[in-house]
């Protein structure tokens, strides 16, 4: 049993019940100082192990710039923008945050919700107190024996599904980060395509974080493959729902009724046509709003911390992925690489994830072939999934979805360090966007000897460029006029392009333009919506000076 005494200071005000978890710990004091000043912080934190946090404090690198014996700070909560992250890294502090906690409390508001589409609790509720008893206009639909598709299978989704299921309903779902054909022993049938789900369902539930690939997911042209009369739920995040294309699908009767829970811009205007539509029901973005979830990021915050300092894992890590590990300046390029690779080819993976296959080769890089590894996957991974990953849980998060991963290493002297990511879809999977199926994506790096990282292939396109700053990655069609047409489009739109490496296989060219500033998603749109465009995608990666 742990005989120290770990002193853990409260910087925000807490829910009783953290402050209570705490005092209740035989191996803690509770420091409750909410409320102080920078420069009282910057002293107080020196003799405490652990700060708990919410939005209140702004924990800056001045508060951290001795931090004593801080270990660990965690966010009761789930967003950090208040906590000097780099700072944190630099002087080896943890952060972590609760995003757990909400997941019962979001998956109930998304099934009442769902409920109340159902039996019209919300025009029947508006006509009551406007006077009216309109009890044939609102006879409503059952919930039992309806298929309920649930888009996005991770925490949220699969407890909104617990809830359907004991509701007799049917659950098929969507998410191709799962490389599973069945999910919930059994009960929930996996579909490997967005496409092929729409037909199955009577009501679909949106659970996936907003990236690339599921911005506007359910549009008019995705409507045409579901049922007539479809209830849409979406307590996710706005715009995972095309708003303009709903106000549509519900006019035209395609859907019969949707609530959100989300919006693409928060609050939405007071004069958008989805705050008085009697089809739509529309709340403020209340997922995560109950008491007890409340009170369960102020436990989870503390509980998080303790974990930590008593030295039995890490729960909830934001900067993990981060931290430094003892390695040769080779090793430490390669994984600054890996993380760029891996970024890069993120964006690109829209059938999603069976197989990653890492190959490594050069003698040094053998010791350092887990955290490559480790940072790969993280890197991979982590636009796709709103649950944290990091170096630390990664593998265990592959594991969790069935998705193989393999590191192959070749440390035969003679061969020039190198490193190679394939990743594989699961079968029968198509390409979001180009339908393509069973398709490896792939992208090879190199460190030369300027020890700047390089990416030498990807998917077959050869070429030489570093990664670095705001990048788009065009995939076009190989005809005369396709430069012109990219420089002209991105000219219009006063976007500069600062260097572009090109590479041409079949009858497809790859374009990798360096911009001097990330696009806006319409300046995207303007070179998306060109003949002759296939593919487009955008990143930004840190300078790769000092890297
Ligand atoms: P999670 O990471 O556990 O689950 C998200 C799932 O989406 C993952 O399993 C991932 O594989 C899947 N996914 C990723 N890309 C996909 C794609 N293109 N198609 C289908 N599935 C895809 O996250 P979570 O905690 O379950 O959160 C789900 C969503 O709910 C997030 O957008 C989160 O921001 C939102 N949320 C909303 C509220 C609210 O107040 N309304 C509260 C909490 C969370």
């Amino acid at each position: 049993m742990s005989t120290s005494t770990f002193r853990v200071l409260a910087a925000d005000k807490l829910a009783q019940e953290g402050l209570d978890f705490i005092t209740d710990q035989s191996d803690c004091e509770l420091v409750n100082k909410p409320g102080l000043s920078e420069e009282e912080y910057a002293t107080l934190i020196q003799d405490c192990d652990a700060m708990i946090v919410r939005s209140g404090i702004k924990v800056t690198a001045k508060i951290l710039e001795n931090p004593g014996k801080l270990k660990v700070i965690a966010r009761a909560g789930v967003g950090v923008d208040n906590i000097d992250l780099k700072a944190a890294t630099e002087k080896g502090i943890l952060v972590v945050n609760t995003a757990a906690a909400s997941t019962i409390t979001t998956a109930e508001h998304a099934f009442a919700l769902m409920m109340s589409l159902l039996r019209n609790v919300g025009p029947a509720y508006k006509g009551m107190t406007e006077g009216k008893w309109d009890r044939n206009k609102f006879t409503g639909r059952q919930l039992h024996g309806k298929s309920v598709g649930v888009v996005g299978f991770g925490r949220i989704g699969q407890t909104f599904a617990e809830r359907a299921l004991a509701f007799g309903m049917d659950v098929v779902a969507y998410d191709p980060f799962i490389n599973a054909e069945t999910m919930l022993d059994g009960r929930v049938k996996m579909f490997k395509n967005f496409e092929d789900i729409l037909p199955h369902a009577d009501i679909l539930s949106f659970h996936v974080p907003l990236n690339d690939a599921t911005r506007s997911m359910l549009n008019k042209e995705t409507y045409k493959l579901c049922r007539d009369g479809l209830y849409v739920v979406n307590a996710a995040r706005g715009g995972v729902v095309d708003e303009a294309d709903l106000l549509e699908a519900v006019e035209s009767g395609k859907v019969a009724a949707a609530a959100l829970d989300v919006f693409t811009s928060e609050p939405p205007a007071e004069d958008d046509p989805l705050r008085n539509h009697p089809q739509i029901l529309i709340t403020p973005h209340l997922g995560a709003s109950t008491k007890e979830a409340q009170q369960a990021v102020s436990v989870d915050a503390a509980e998080n911390c303790l974990t930590y300092l008593r030295g039995d894992g890490i729960v909830g890590a934001v900067n993990a992925g981060n931290l430094k590990i003892n390695l040769s300046d080779l090793q430490e390029k390669y994984v600054d690489l890996a993380g760029r690779m891996a970024k890069l080819i993120s964006p690109m993976i829209t059938r999603g994830i069976s197989e990653v296959s890492i190959g490594l080769t050069g003698k040094e890089l053998a010791a350092a072939s887990s955290m490559i590894e480790r940072t790969a996957l993280v890197g991979i991974f982590e636009n796709h999934l709103t649950d944290p990953v990091n170096i630390i849980n990664v593998n265990q998060v592959a594991e969790a979805r069935s998705i193989k991963v393999t590191t192959t290493l070749c440390d035969d002297e003679k061969v020039q360090p190198g490193l190679t990511f394939e990743i594989k879809g699961p079968q029968g999977a198509v390409d979001s966007e180009t339908k393509e199926g069973d398709k490896v994506r792939r992208i090879t790096g190199r460190v030369y000897d300027d020890l700047k990282p390089r990416i030498v292939e990807i998917n077959g396109y050869f070429m030489d460029m570093i990664p670095e700053g705001p990048m788009v990655i065009l995939l076009n069609e190989d005809r005369p006029g396709m430069i012109g047409l990219v420089g002209t489009t991105f000219g219009g739109e006063n976007v500069n392009i600062a260097d572009m490496a090109i590479s041409r296989r079949d009858t497809t060219a790859m374009m990798v333009l360096k911009v001097d500033s990330e696009p806006t998603e319409a300046q995207l749109d303007a070179i998306k919506s060109k003949d002759g465009i296939l593919k487009t995608a955008a990143i930004n990666l840190p300078a790769t000076n000092g890297t």
